[in-house]
């Protein structure tokens, strides 16, 4: 890397979801003059979240677009710069750390991930066209809006089944949708949702369409075995095939658990020192805007303390 900037930032944060931006907002007020390197698509999944009903200090709903807004414009009114790029490639063997964009390179003392994780997609077009329509990926945050309605989880595995029967509080049924005909989610959780009267299962099944204008009516279904396809009307489809961690700039430079999220250890540290980590990057098991906010400070606490003593050492020698 030739064209790396001369100036060393104290701290760099990739990431703009709540980790990210909370990490920013903390670095700002603990004098560290975060970069935030955002993304071009930036604000993560809450970005395609409709209503947020659950966030501390917002009794009225808010758009999960106008959540990052605000998240960003308190960051950028303390100072923190923000900027719209992919990073593209990190290098954490050599200090200061070196992260490249698509369009520039910066030297960092500290760097935190946040860089989250992407629900997978059934990838049908209007799955898209309907999500935050009666299509989520998150029971959690959506539950509320299908009290006394019927919805269809699609997968097998624990996030279903927790989905299937977080929604059961609210809904009239829930049915899953697998493509096989055995779960693959752990005994607890499939005898939980197979002991629930409220939720059923439509085995060897794919949706392969998701009916509506406007707003979710129904799916269509094909039975994998037979190829026979139906319809059946639910007002809301949880999609819950899934995770993918934002991990492909980090692979070979941190170390990732087994299922490919970063391996942490004694809070936010990654396996190299002066990288810490925050948010869905890590954690498949929160997966909150709130969790990874709580996530961003922490790393940011870890960040500052560590920049801290790099700077009494440099001081001192
Ligand atoms: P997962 O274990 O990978 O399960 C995904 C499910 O979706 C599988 O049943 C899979 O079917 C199905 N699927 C995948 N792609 C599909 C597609 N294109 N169309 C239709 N179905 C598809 O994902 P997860 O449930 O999100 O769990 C991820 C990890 O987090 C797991 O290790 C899990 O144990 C962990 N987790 C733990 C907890 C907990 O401990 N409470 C809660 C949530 C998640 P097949 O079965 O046919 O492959």
């Amino acid at each position: 890397m030739n064209d790396m900037e001369d100036k060393v930032e104290k701290l760099v944060i990739i990431g703009s979801g709540p980790a990210g931006l909370t990490a920013a907002i903390y670095g700002c007020r603990a004098d560290l003059d975060p970069l935030v390197l955002m993304g071009t698509k930036y604000g993560g999944q809450l970005m395609l979240t409709s209503e947020v009903e659950n966030f501390p200090g917002f009794p009225d709903p808010v758009l999960g677009p106008d959540l990052i807004a605000r998240m960003k414009s308190q960051a950028e009114r303390l100072g923190a710069r923000l900027l719209q790029e992919d990073v593209v490639k990190v290098n954490f063997r050599t200090y200061p750390f070196e992260v490249r964009t698509d369009s520039g390179a910066y030297k960092a003392l500290s760097v935190i991930v946040a860089t989250g994780a992407n629900p997978r997609r059934l990838n049908l077009q209007s799955e898209m066209k309907l999500m935050g329509k009666g299509v989520s990926n998150c029971a959690v945050c959506d539950a509320f809006f299908f009290r006394g309605k019927k919805v269809a989880v699609v997968g097998g595995g624990d996030t279903a089944m927790e989905e299937a029967t977080f929604l059961s509080k609210f809904a009239t049924s829930v049915q899953v949708i697998h493509r096989r005909n055995e779960l693959r989610a752990s005994a607890a959780l499939q005898k939980e949702a197979f002991a629930n009267p409220k939720i059923s299962f439509i085995w060897d099944s794919a949706v392969v369409d998701v009916l509506g204008e406007g707003k979710v009516q129904g799916v269509r279904l094909k039975n994998l075995k037979t190829g026979s396809e139906s319809e059946l009307q639910v007002d809301g489809l949880f999609v819950a095939i899934g995770y993918d961690p934002s991990t492909e700039i980090l692979r070979g430079q941190l170390e990732l658990d087994a299922k490919g999220y970063v391996a942490i250890r004694n809070g936010t540290e990654s396996s190299v020192p002066g990288v810490f980590v925050a948010g869905d990057v890590h954690d498949f098991r929160y997966r909150q805007a709130i969790t990874a906010a709580a996530d961003g400070c922490k790393a940011l606490l870890d960040a500052e303390k560590f920049v801290k003593t790099k700077q009494e050492l440099k001081v001192a020698n």
